[in-house]
């Protein structure tokens, strides 16, 4: 069934049988070899040639290791938020008794490298945490801008990035824009089961992490690392996740990372136009769009309960708008598996429940 939403999204039959091989003790030579391979495969993604740290954890469990490792107590973060993952990545720094400051803009309006600028030298910041493509409310964040302007005013900064809904679906590279820490999770763009984190993290950040005390166990980086370099993880792997995320690695490089980029910027394109066309409009504003879910303006008439009901019965599904902008919007995810005709039909299929609602009115 093509699920339109954001995450977790279908998994390939491929990957299901993939996971479902007789599971091996994570300590084993037959293990490490996988680890190590998907390892390196991760980091093409990340166009990074640091590290990925692999953990049992979802996206989330990576921003705790951001705020614990590269924060002293009497450190400071820059929050920046335009959504309810910016926010929850905020809460998560004050939650771990961090003291955090926030740029917050609203949920259709990018924090912009000027905005950044503004604040970055009011204080001495550890850290910057920003979210690439904040899946609440389909807004790309200029990642880019944001660390060229950290790099000439806070070069001590590290810029941490929550790619979760992006990595693999758009070009985020890590080595050559100069991110210290770039993590996701494996149920949205790379389309595997949720239960799996990937952090990509710099030598320099590590060295960072060193000095931190109080790192917790768990998310400690530097414990990770220590583990890493043996291709192994410092707790049990989730040994079937990661056959699972080392044959879809395979079949990503395969694809071409190019390739998967040009389908997912396609297939936003295709929901833009026909969004626009109907007049509905689009949540957010053009060059800040994501290429992996499009938040489309709600016309009041659309029930999105009827409408997901319409789609069900055809097997397919859409994804409501998120907390707040509920009533004014709604989502349609274009990541994962999805292909230009799945988008097809859906949209021809939402054209057609509007024509139903209009006759029945
Ligand atoms: N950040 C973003 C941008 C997300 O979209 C999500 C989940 O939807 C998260 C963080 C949280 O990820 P997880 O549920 O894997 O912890």
């Amino acid at each position: 069934m093509p699920m339109f939403v954001p995450g977790p999204v279908d998994v390939d039959p491929e990957i299901l049988a993939a996971q479902s091989r007789p599971t091996m003790p994570h300590r084993s030579k037959e293990y490490e070899e996988i680890f190590h391979r998907a390892e390196n495969n991760a980091r093409k993604l990340f166009f990074t040639d640091h590290r990925v740290i692999i953990t049992a954890s979802s996206g989330t469990g990576f921003h705790e290791a951001a705020v614990r490792n590269f924060v002293p107590d009497d450190g400071r973060i820059l929050s920046l938020t335009n959504g309810a993952f910016g926010n929850r990545w905020h809460e998560v720094a004050l939650t771990n008794g961090k003291t955090a400051d926030k740029i917050e803009t609203e949920w259709n309006v990018p924090v912009t490298a000027d905005l950044v600028a503004e604040q970055i030298t009011k204080h001495k910041y550890d850290i910057l945490c920003v979210v690439h493509n904040e899946t609440s409310v389909g807004v790309m964040n200029p990642v880019k801008e944001i660390a060229a302007v950290v790099h000439e005013l806070s070069p001590d900064t590290l810029i941490c990035v929550d790619a979760v809904s992006s990595l693999g679906g758009y070009k985020l590279e890590m080595d050559a824009w100069g991110v210290d820490m770039i993590l996701t999770s494996s149920q949205k763009t790379l389309a595997l089961p949720p239960g799996l984190g990937l952090a990509a993290v710099s030598d320099r950040a590590l060295e960072k992490a060193k000095t931190v005390p109080n790192r917790g166990w768990y998310f400690d980086l530097v414990r990770m690392e220590n583990y890493r370099i043996k291709n192994s993880t410092p707790a049990t792997s989730a040994v079937n996740l990661v056959y699972a995320l080392d044959v879809q690695l395979l079949r990503i490089l395969e694809e071409g990372l190019e390739n998967r980029f040009a389908r997912y910027a396609g297939m936003a394109a295709r929901v833009h136009a026909w969004a626009e066309e109907k007049g509905w409009g689009l949540w957010a504003p053009e060059g800040y769009r994501s290429m992996t879910v499009t938040t489309v303006n709600k016309p009041e008439w659309l029930n999105m309960s009827q409408l997901n009901a319409y789609l069900l019965e055809r097997d397919m599904r859409v994804a409501g708008g998120y907390g707040p902008i509920k009533p004014k919007t709604f989502r349609i995810a274009h990541m994962g598996e999805l292909q230009m005709t799945d988008m097809d039909t859906l949209l021809a299929t939402i054209d057609a429940f509007e024509k139903e609602v209009a006759i029945a009115a």
